[in-house]
């Protein structure tokens, strides 16, 4: 990708700074399949302290948290009730259903946050009552913070109130936590107090944490025995992994405090696209890194303006009918500047 373009495609796009490759390069190495290897220890240790639980356990994705997730608290046939857009109902290729041969029982949502009173209507229409035709729920999942919501952080007290609801029915709740510590830096409350909230939760380290390998899912050291079984049936058993894992450690002491850096050039962009006439947001004022808008008012659908943007070296994707904008630490203020020049400059042109 050449410098001169500003890529808000996704804070996925972030490469390894010069510090955490050399952190990289002199990580202490063992076999990771064998629970060998110190720095993936030294992670896992990290995360677990981090997020308050028990244990955790370091996969290659977030993808495979929540498919071995899925896999390690549900039986085939089981209900898993999830927000609609979730990633592990939308974007992760049907791995639960295949793995795990569970159904989805969607809920709808504006901001993918969902109330106790929407978990208790998805129990009911699923049917929990003891019943021949009923399927059993066998996990919630929620997701913090919701990326096709906008970014949204799920309060405290909402977490609370849908932990309350899945314990009456029995049920445990996974937390996708990709971009919880978003959360944290936005809201100030501890990821451990998120955390509390699930029986499962993980982190994806190639966020905005900017490393270029790694998630750590955390848990009871009950879950995560059955959990590292599916790791290693799905192929997620690795070796010399503490190479990727110090690029993690690195992200922990040197990347969790700018977050909220992300999140005031996230607001910058939303402020500055508000001026603009024929520019819509999604939310006026976004609460992480994430800024969906379209320029439905220009005439522009959003593949024509993600094109036109990109004629301009501005790189965004086009995902549910919007365009999403994701500031990561490859962003600058300068560039979220040289995007809103580029958007001005098309809108006059329209
Ligand atoms: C990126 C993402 C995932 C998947 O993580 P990968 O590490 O890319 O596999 C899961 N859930 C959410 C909300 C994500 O944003």
């Amino acid at each position: 990708m050449p410098d001169d373009v500003v890529s808000l495609f996704s804070d996925t796009g972030t490469r390894p700074t010069a510090a955490m490759r050399a952190a990289m390069a002199a990580a202490d190495v063992g076999d990771e399949q064998e629970g060998q290897d110190p720095t993936v220890n030294r992670l896992q240790e990290r995360v677990a302290s981090l997020l308050g639980k028990e244990a955790a356990l370091w996969f290659p994705s977030g993808t495979m948290c929540n498919l071995v997730a899925v896999k390690a608290h549900t039986q085939p046939g089981d209900v898993v009730v999830a927000e609609a857009r979730a990633h592990v109902v939308r974007a992760e290729s049907g791995g639960a259903a295949l793995a795990s041969g569970v159904l989805v029982e969607p809920i709808r949502t504006e901001r993918g946050i969902f109330t106790a009173e929407e978990l208790a209507a998805a129990f009911a229409r699923i049917n929990t009552v003891p019943a021949p035709w009923g399927a059993p729920a066998g996990l919630v999942c929620v997701e913090q913070t919701h990326n096709l919501g906008g970014g949204s952080v799920w309060p405290l007290d909402a977490l609370d109130a849908v932990a309350a609801g899945a314990a009456r029915h029995g049920v445990p709740v996974h937390m996708d936590g990709a971009r919880l510590l978003n959360a944290s830096a936005a809201s100030g409350v501890p990821a451990a107090a998120f955390a509390a909230r699930a029986d499962s939760v993980w982190l994806d380290f190639t966020k905005g944490l900017g490393a270029p390998i790694g998630a750590v899912m955390a848990g009871s050291r009950e879950f995560l025995a059955r959990a590292r079984r599916y790791k290693q049936l799905f192929g997620g058993g690795m070796r010399q992994a503490g190479i990727a894992a110090a690029g993690c450690l690195h992200a922990l002491d040197h990347h969790v405090e700018r977050l909220a850096a992300d999140h005031e050039l996230a607001r910058r962009l939303a402020r500055g696209l508000a001026q603009i006439d024929g520019i819509r947001l999604g939310t006026p004022v976004p609460e992480t890194n994430i800024v969906f808008f379209d320029a439905g008012g220009l005439g522009l659908d959003t593949a024509a303006m993600a094109a036109r943007l990109a004629g301009s070296g501005v790189r965004v994707s086009a995902v549910g009918g919007w365009l999403r904008a994701v500031t990561h630490l490859d962003v600058s203020e300068a560039g979220i500047d040289r995007v809103l020049s580029a958007v001005r400059d098309i809108a006059r042109s329209c």
